[in-house]
């Protein structure tokens, strides 16, 4: 990608066999945890910390979050509609949020109920110095993908999936969960529709993204981790679907494009 600062290029697939080898050791899916605890009463833990400024991987997270809004500021003014932009917390270790503790085992989550996107650090530096890939587009597209949680936030979908998720059982809230989680998929190739049209994708960048989503699948992840793949306990959905939802927004680039709740049965 070309955001104007000096990158790690290149190795998408690193990214993605630390992404995998993430997932089997954690028992989670990479992309996010979508946590519905009660909120804490403690403060979240922003970072002041001068270590965290100055690395080039949280600029370019925060590169690709300022794109991201200027994409959506975009997209909601075009539905007459405010965009109100999230707030990233860089962290390492733990930090709490309004959904309770986020962990670095957990991953990068986007919590709803404080409106902020979670990163922890050492996920990407742990792409760097184990893998030596860090695969940027891998890493931004997990980004953008918090940022569509966001999104469904704003525009209220995530309430109520989260009202309807209470009174379903399990099999079925887990659909309902695969669908948000495509949408969030789907908003995240609408960003990636805007980053290449404003020329910031190098050759290649596409792929990238195809594929870690491919990686991130549940089938994938679950036949990695158990050998087997149970449908019925997917809560991110199968890679074909990631990787088709992710597609279909970077085709599309609309907002339209992404109604995975009304696209059928999966
Ligand atoms: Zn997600």
């Amino acid at each position: 990608m070309r955001m104007g600062m000096a990158l790690p290029v290149g190795g998408g697939i690193g990214g993605l066999v630390l992404l995998l080898l993430f997932s089997m050791l954690t028992g989670t899916n990479p992309t996010d945890v979508i946590n519905s605890s009660p909120p804490s009463s403690e403060s979240v833990g922003t970072t002041g910390s001068e270590s965290l400024e100055n690395d080039p991987r949280a600029k370019f997270v925060s590169v690709v979050l300022k794109d991201t809004e200027d994409v959506w500021n975009k997209v909601f003014r075009d539905h007459n509609a405010n965009y109100q932009e999230p707030v990233l917390v860089l962290f390492t270790d733990a930090t709490q949020s309004a959904c309770g503790v986020g962990q670095s085992a957990m991953g990068p989550f986007y919590c709803p109920s404080d409106r902020k996107v979670y990163l922890d650090l050492s996920f990407f530096h742990d792409l760097d110095t184990r893998f030596g890939a860090p695969g940027d587009f891998a890493q931004a597209y997990v980004v953008a993908h918090e940022v569509g949680h966001h999104v469904q936030t704003l525009t209220g979908v995530s309430d109520r999936i989260q009202t309807a998720r209470s009174r379903m059982s399990e099999r079925q809230a887990n659909q309902l969960s695969v669908r948000q989680e495509l949408q969030a998929d789907c908003y995240a190739g609408v960003w990636g529709h805007y980053a290449a049209r404003e020329g910031l994708l190098d050759p290649g960048d596409v792929e990238e993204g195809l594929r870690a989503a491919a990686a991130i699948g549940d089938d994938r992840l679950q036949r990695q981790s158990q050998g087997r793949v149970v449908p019925e306990s997917f809560t991110h959905g199968s890679s074909e679907q990631r990787v088709s939802w992710l597609r279909r927004g970077m085709e599309n680039g609309r907002l339209e494009a992404c109604d995975t709740f009304g696209a059928g049965t999966f």
